[in-house]
């Protein structure tokens, strides 16, 4: 079943809730890099797009800044399938994702069966597989 207008509403809501606590986090890490004070930092950027994110992480380069900076691309991803119409389909089958599986990863652009094959041709994460 698709999802109905009020779930896309609260899934809405919350990928722009953990998108924010994130972009709120990151800032606070370049904030204390810098010896800024957080609130300074947020005031200076009134657009916490993409860019502007990146170009305050630049100088943060760690492992974590990093992941958390793919998060928020993926939550921008959500973000704009909602906008676009296509969130909760598959975005390789065109099947429905199922609520479930929205509700455990938010983000999925995948149906369960299409993002364990995709997982099997692109082995990147874990142990190099031949
Ligand atoms: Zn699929």
């Amino acid at each position: 079943m698709p999802l109905t207008g009020k779930q896309l509403e609260e899934f809405e809501a919350l990928l722009k809730r953990r998108r924010q606590q994130l972009v709120t986090e990151l800032l606070e890490d370049v904030a204390r890099s810098r010896d800024e004070s957080y609130a300074d930092l947020a005031g200076s950027v009134t657009d916490l797009g993409d860019e502007a994110l990146a170009d305050l992480l630049a100088d943060l380069d760690n492992a974590e800044v990093a992941r958390d900076m793919r998060t928020v691309r993926e939550l921008d991803a959500a973000l704009a399938r909602i906008a676009d119409g296509s969130y909760g389909s598959c975005a390789d089958c065109g099947e429905d994702i199922g609520l479930q599986r929205l509700r455990a990863y938010p983000t999925a652009e995948r149906c369960i069966k299409c993002q364990e094959v995709h997982e099997k041709t692109h082995a990147g994460r874990g142990e190099p597989r031949l």
